[in-house]
């Protein structure tokens, strides 16, 4: 089986009082899975600490529960296993196994920009992907930064195309979680 969380969390344990920049209405939509019958595309956006892969793991395990193939996948993880299979000659193959699933959650999108042709190999895995199967990204920048972390404005832009096509973007805003007790506590200011 897929998946492969870096931790178990449910929408339950979310404290939307501690992020009052989310819509609880929208989440409760997605948590339908809607989208992912339609082959839409979720992005999460925000600063770290505010719950982004939180909110994915939850939906990616309420996918699961409504029998859906689920795969999660940092993107530094995704961009090395298409060079990887580039580099092999078998990166025909490597997509059409990442088209699979029902539904990718890319992980931490834009903490490490991507090298040259990283870019262009993950075009491909959008367009491969586009309108058959969902995509759920995080990402610490917000889309219009997506340029500079692709280092090419014009592939960007194209890939950002095809997401943005049938899509919710939800920008959370706010304090890092992880940071809360520490800060109630005193330890930091
Ligand atoms: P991000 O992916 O945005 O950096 P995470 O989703 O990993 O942040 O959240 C960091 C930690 O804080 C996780 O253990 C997560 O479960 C918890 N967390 C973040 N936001 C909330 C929240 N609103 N309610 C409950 N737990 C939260
Ligand atoms: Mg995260």
């Amino acid at each position: 089986k897929l998946a492969q969380f870096p931790f178990v969390r449910e929408l339950d344990g979310f404290d939307y009082e501690a992020q009052p920049s989310l819509d609880q209405e929208q989440i409760r939509e997605l948590a339908t899975c809607r989208w992912i019958a339609h082959g839409d595309t979720v992005l999460f956006l925000g600063p770290p600490g505010t719950g982004k892969t939180h909110l994915a793991v939850s939906l990616g395990r309420e996918a699961i529960r409504q029998n859906y193939n689920v795969q999660f996948v940092t993107a530094a993880t995704l961009v090395a296993m298409l060079a990887k299979a580039h580099a092999d000659g078998l990166l025909d193959k490597q997509l059409t196994t990442l088209s699979r699933p029902k539904l990718l959650i890319i992980d931490e999108l834009g903490y490490l920009p991507f090298e040259a042709n990283a870019a262009h190999l993950f075009f491909q895995l959008v367009s491969r992907r586009y309108e058959k199967g969902s995509i759920l990204i995080t990402s610490n920048r917000s889309v219009g930064e997506w340029g500079s972390v692709f280092g090419d404005p014009v592939v960007a832009t194209a890939i950002l195309d095809r997401l943005l096509h049938h899509s919710t973007v939800i920008t959370i805003r706010g304090d890092s979680y992880r940071l809360r007790e520490k800060r109630r506590s005193g330890l930091l200011q």
